[in-house]
């Protein structure tokens, strides 16, 4: 099995700048990628970084907010985001719309602080008001820049973005027929986080194609962000194998397509499409539905819920998750860890007796 080799996060925003851009850090986890490409802006997203000490950042929070946020805060105050040009938070769930305002209000960093505000539902009202908080977002850019998009801007974006969406659709859908370990897909599946698009296209039909490697006991990973990556090898250790997932930072962003003429509902409709999703409030029966239906089609036998400390959408949902899957047959393990650089030995202890039940 052929290793997967990347640019670094470093050498894909100088690619970016090269190609003209501006860099936009930007926080989990939903986000209009065309609008930032159409205004000259390469997303670059910043999930904690692991490893970051929470001490900084964890002055401006109370104790038990999660790492993402803390850790990200103190990046920030280190210097991590000097290279990024803005910074956009999207209210993804309190702890974030309070890291918006502590860093526009407090910390004031030289960069211009864009926030989005997400829905909660997917009702008609909600899709307006998505559209008009991405028309808002879009003339925060264009006075930024001193440009407006031009009808040629969104085409390109478009045309771009969405063919970056449909490769990492395609790496899901293909995941039995790719060559790679489970770490080997997650690194090309994160990849997406800051590659430019036409990179991420590349690296996706580049990946080598057969049998995948590897047996176990088929699992399905849901929460936020499956960081170590150790946490796969540790699982194929195990005698598991991850056959799909419903990761923040996976497949929760497969964005359906749109054919919608305006820019704005175009991405509004492909956002508020999305799969079921704790963040925005999608309700529990069709959580359990899509999930229990992707473990099917999947051939998992189980569901880990790994999640960091305190994220506070994912827990509401942990207790009825269990309940709902259990009873048809999918137990349910949930596990947190912080972003260090590597797992507990509880958690992974925790994850091996999971597998063991399921054989
Ligand atoms: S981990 Fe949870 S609480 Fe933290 S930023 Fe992500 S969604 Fe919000």
């Amino acid at each position: 099995m052929a290793s997967i080799t990347l640019p670094t996060r470093r050498e894909a925003i100088a690619e970016a700048r090269r190609q003209g851009r501006r860099i936009a850090a930007v926080l989990p986890y939903h986000y209009p990628r065309a609008l930032l490409r159409a205004h000259g802006f390469h997303p670059v997203e910043v999930w904690g970084p692991p490893g970051v000490p929470r001490d900084e950042g964890g002055r401006h929070f109370q104790s038990y907010t999660c790492d993402i946020v803390v850790r990200a805060t103190s990046f920030l105050m280190g210097g991590g985001l000097d290279p990024a040009d803005v910074i956009l938070i999207p209210h993804t769930c309190d702890a974030l719309q309070g890291m918006g305002s502590v860093v526009a209000d407090f910390l004031q960093p030289s960069q211009p602080v864009l926030t989005l505000y997400l829905p909660r539902s997917d009702r008609p009202s909600d899709r307006r008001y998505l559209v008009e908080e991405l028309r808002r977002l879009s003339g925060r850019l264009a006075s930024i820049t001193g440009h407006e998009a031009t009808a040629a801007d969104w085409d390109e974006a478009f045309a771009a973005e969405e063919a970056a969406d449909l490769a990492l659709a395609s790496l899901y859908a293909e995941r039995s027929r790719l060559a790679v370990t489970d770490r080997g897909f997650y690194t090309a599946v994160r990849s997406r986080e800051f590659l430019t698009a036409e990179d991420f296209v590349a690296m996706a039909a580049g990946l080598p194609r057969g049998e995948a490697p590897g047996e176990g006991v088929g699992l399905t990973l849901s929460g936020i962000v499956a960081e170590p990556l150790d946490l796969f090898d540790r699982i194929n250790d195990a005698g598991g194998r991850v056959v799909s997932d419903d990761l923040a930072c996976g497949a929760r962003r497969i964005y359906p397509p749109s054919d919608a003429a305006d820019p704005f509902e175009r991405i509004a409709g492909r956002l508020i499409a999305s799969p079921p999703d704790p963040t925005r409030g999608s309700p529990i029966e069709e959580r359990v539905r899509m999930l229990a239906d992707l473990m099917r089609s999947t051939g998992a036998a189980g569901l880990i819920v790994f999640d960091v400390p305190f994220c506070e959408p994912e827990l509401f949902d942990v207790p009825l998750l269990r309940q709902h899957l259990g009873e048809a047959g999918y137990p349910v393990l949930h596990v947190e860890a912080e972003l260090g650089g590597s797992l507990p030995h509880q958690v992974l202890t925790r994850i091996e007796a999971f597998v063991e039940t399921l054989r």
